[in-house]
């Protein structure tokens, strides 16, 4: 099928169509679907044409899709697409661009200016270059390998060239995310092969003491050190100045995740729970989630761009090079890479630091009015004071179901919001993460009626 003008008018009410019945529905359909299962359809020999597969996908896939995008869904942490950020990812696919090299487009340079402003935006200073990656996991595993090199430089192996036998390396976090224990894998360290840094009481915080020793003990000549701001259940951050002053002394590269915690900028500036974290080698943000762009969309930031280049480095005679700045194919996972700064570049114009601010601070005291309501029902109990988007409960002894996994079910099977499970020093809880900027207040108070309904 060509792209004349009666084929793209086409597209074009089938997309209208679409994006309206599904903003009409948005609000009153099930946040998770009851039903995943997909009926057994053979590939086609001759292929049935755009006008009876979006029939298809109609009849078949739209109806088993969740509500993830809409204001109810508080599991992981999730961010929405804010209507802006929609637009500009669809013409990312209308113009569909390959950002690997310069030399052929803008779309390099509009990558650059959309970090800057991210570096801006979150009051980072100049000397932190990067890129956009898939996700956090990609940023993360960027943050491995990157390390990985540069604890060979500092042992006189090019590891990117010479492979990584008889490199002398501890690694050491306290609450790492399960993404970076996988990256951690994949960069050839292991999974298990790190240390586990005692947390400060009732936290997942990092106790400085408990790192001081195992950099001091340790003999490894190469030394990596895991930092979170903020943690995924507890919302915890590692104090980051104490911790880049032990790396510095010990030469340790220090990785940060900060995948959604940098938000917390936005509202208390930079000199509050992140402060610190201009030390680090590397950084790790999330775009997909706070900042409410469609998926896929991290970042990953250094302070040492020589390692990640000797990592990422490609050499692609075919290709024509055109120019000062580094290649993004060069910096990254990815060779052909999608044009996904746009939706960050377009979001971060179109709202502006006020209006992005304006979302997190909306998210965090939705958060905090939740977690006020759950403290003085009898029917709940709030397991940590809410101090970001995060709220841990559990049911109490009142409530009708007890068993959280069993009143966890209960909550998804409402269709009315979504959370997932975690575990909180020990025990299994319940999560709502609050991260869509379309998230309301009717939205929070059709959820507290549900609540207190299941308890009784
Ligand atoms: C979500 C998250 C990740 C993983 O991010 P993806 O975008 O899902 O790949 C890593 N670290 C933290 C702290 C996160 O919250």
């Amino acid at each position: 099928m060509a792209y004349s003008s009666a084929t793209q008018k086409r597209l074009l009410e089938m997309l209208e169509g679409q994006f309206n019945q599904f903003h009409t529905e948005l609000d009153c359909r099930a946040v998770i679907s009851n039903d995943t299962t997909l009926e057994p359809l053979s590939l086609p020999t001759h292929g049935m044409g755009v006008e009876q597969l979006c029939m298809h996908f109609n009849d078949q896939v739209a109806p088993k899709l969740s509500a993830s995008n809409g204001g109810r869904y508080w599991g992981f942490v999730t961010g929405g697409a804010n209507p802006t950020a929609t637009l500009a990812d669809w013409f990312v696919t209308v113009f569909n661009q390959n950002v690997s090299k310069g030399g052929d487009s803008v779309a390099s340079q509009l990558e650059r200016q959309t970090i800057d402003w991210l570096r801006t935006l979150f009051y980072l200073p100049d000397s932190f270059t990067g890129l956009f990656t898939t996700g956090a996991t990609a940023a993360n595993l960027l943050g491995a390998l990157t390390a990985r090199q540069f604890i060979g430089a500092q042992q006189g192996v090019d590891v990117a060239q010479q492979g990584m036998a008889g490199l002398d390396v501890m690694i050491c976090a306290a609450s790492p995310h399960a993404s970076m224990i996988k990256s951690l894998g994949m960069a050839g360290f292991g999974q298990q092969n790190w240390q586990c840094v005692d947390t400060l009481q009732g936290t997942e915080a990092m106790c400085i003491d408990s790192l001081a020793t195992h950099l001091s003990r340790c003999d490894s000549r190469g030394k990596i050190v895991i930092a979170s701001a903020a943690t995924v259940t507890g919302t915890d951050y590692d104090d980051l100045i104490a911790i880049s002053r032990l790396c510095e002394a010990h030469g340790a590269w220090l990785h940060v995740d900060a995948a959604f915690g940098i938000f917390e900028r936005l509202m208390n500036g930079p000199e509050h729970k992140t402060n610190g974290i201009e030390f680090a080698d590397s950084i790790t943000l999330d775009c997909h989630k706070w900042l409410n762009v469609p998926y896929d969309c991290g970042v990953f930031l250094t302070r040492q761009p020589n390692h990640l280049v000797a990592t990422c480095h490609v050499d692609a005679p075919y290709l024509a090079s055109s120019a000062q700045n580094q290649d993004y194919m060069s910096m990254g996972i990815e060779n052909s890479r999608r044009f996904r700064a746009l939706p960050v570049w377009a979001t971060l114009l179109s709202y502006g630091r006020q209006g992005i601010t304006a979302h997190i601070q909306s998210n965090v005291d939705l958060a905090q009015a939740l977690a006020s309501w759950l403290e003085n029902s009898q029917y709940y109990v709030l397991l940590k004071p809410c101090e970001l988007n995060v709220v841990l409960f559990k049911p109490g002894n009142m409530h009708v179901l007890q068993e959280v996994g069993l009143c966890l079910d209960a909550i998804n099977q409402s269709g009315k919001v979504f959370m997932t499970p975690g575990v909180w020093q020990g025990e299994h809880i319940i999560r709502a993460a609050f991260s869509n900027w379309e998230t309301t207040t009717e939205d929070l108070l059709c959820v507290i009626e549900l609540l207190d309904s299941l308890a009784k």
